[in-house]
């Protein structure tokens, strides 16, 4: 099936419920069994066992087989955010003597659990250039415990050459972790690069609303296990209300991803020919280094990206910022809406530089008139320079 059509169909049953078309929320906890050998007989009932509220229920489980069978994994488990999800899949693997690869340009927070929590169980991370691709072989030791990957970084948005640190892990039987927020299983199917571990923050496009936190992690067969467990052990458990909110933005996944990457390359093109701008950093424009990569891999392009303006324009960057109308100013991306915010050039970076050409600012587009964002974009430009 295509993964349009799957958007659609996946996760529901409306014959086991009454003949709803969308899977209801059932909120529970507690869930009465007619007899004590119908509650000990979770075998015979296998993955859609209900016993206890905190391991899921039919609106769980519902999400949970969707995203499966989006990202091609073996099972998911849903989360209670994005970072819930990181955390569970690095600790799934975690043991103390480890040591774990991650990419310089992580999303921060998870470098701060690395750098923090981890350390004290006894794992060293090092950090890797994103784009060490096959070189990574180099770094692989007999402790090591995964290859972890994000691509594209979310700020700078390097491409990782995923499927040739998949062979180089692979051939010391070492996981390959991937956050694939990004792009998405709509745009990305991690398990046909050879990723084991996925990972999403469906806070952003499967939200798609700006209204929901909500992770999730999907694994291979082998993997599986390891996965579950940690997040038993963590004790995430998530409300059916959001996997139900969950469930609902994937329908309408596709529709949006499609418009939204169509006004983003707009605004890319038209950015990339202002006086102001120094260059865009978006896989998509034929112009960035890891076109070719993004190209190969990816079958479309999300609709976030960064702008580095010229060094002169630093004094006028919050002017510009502040005078924007459309594009709100937070936290976060993946929503209907645009939004715009200021990336700080060190970052947290450690083991690479990056060195933009002058201020950096985020851009994630939304859903609103593409003409109407650049008609925002050219005011603000304009107000910073009056
Ligand atoms: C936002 C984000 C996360 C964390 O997701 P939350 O739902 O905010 O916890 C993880 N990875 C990436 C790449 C993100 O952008």
């Amino acid at each position: 099936m295509k993964n349009d059509t799957l958007l659609v169909h996946a996760g529901r049953d409306p014959q086991a419920h009454r003949g709803m078309v969308n899977t209801p929320v059932y909120r529970t906890s507690t869930v009465i069994f007619p007899t004590l050998a119908s509650y000990e007989d979770r075998k015979k009932q296998g993955d859609k066992f209900v016993r206890y509220g905190r391991h899921g229920t039919p609106t769980t489980y519902a999400f949970e087989e969707a995203m499966a069978r989006l990202e091609g994994g073996h099972k998911s488990r849903v989360v209670p955010n994005g970072l819930a999800a990181v955390v569970a899949s690095l600790t799934a693997f975690a043991r103390p003597g480890g040591h774990l690869l991650v990419p310089d340009n992580v999303y921060t927070p998870a470098r701060r659990f690395c750098e923090g929590r981890l350390a004290s169980w006894g794992v060293r991370t090092e950090f890797y250039d994103p784009h060490l691709g096959a070189r990574i072989a180099e770094r692989l030791t007999a402790d090591t415990i995964a290859v972890y990957c994000e691509s594209p970084g979310s700020q700078t948005f390097e491409v990782q050459d995923i499927p040739a640190i998949a062979a180089a892990a692979h051939a010391r039987g070492i996981p390959v972790i991937a956050d694939n927020t990004w792009a998405t299983p709509y745009f990305l199917r991690p398990f046909e690069l050879g990723i084991d571990v996925s990972i999403h923050a469906a806070t952003k496009y499967i939200g798609g609303h700006s209204d929901l936190m909500l992770g999730v992690i999907t694994a291979g067969a082998s993997h599986w296990d390891a996965v579950h467990r940690a997040v038993d052990d963590l004790g995430y458990s998530v409300s059916p209300d959001d996997c139900y909110q969950g469930l609902r933005g994937l329908r309408t996944l596709g529709v949006r991803l499609r418009q939204q990457m169509e006004n983003a390359l707009a605004l890319a093109r038209w950015l990339q020919a202002q006086p102001e701008v120094a260059g865009v950093n978006y896989p998509a424009l034929e112009t960035h280094p890891d076109h070719a990569l993004w190209r190969r891999d990816f079958s479309g392009a999300a609709s976030l990206f960064s702008v580095e303006l010229r060094p002169d324009f630093a004094p006028r960057l919050e002017k510009l910022v502040d005078s924007l109308r459309l594009f709100g100013i937070g936290s976060s991306w993946g929503g209907y809406e645009s939004l715009i915010n200021v990336v700080k050039a060190g970052g947290s970076r450690s083991v690479t530089k990056w060195a933009p050409a002058g201020p950096v600012l985020r851009l994630h587009v939304g859903m609103e008139d593409p003409q109407d964002l650049m008609d925002d974009l050219r005011r603000g430009f304009a107000a910073a320079s009056a």
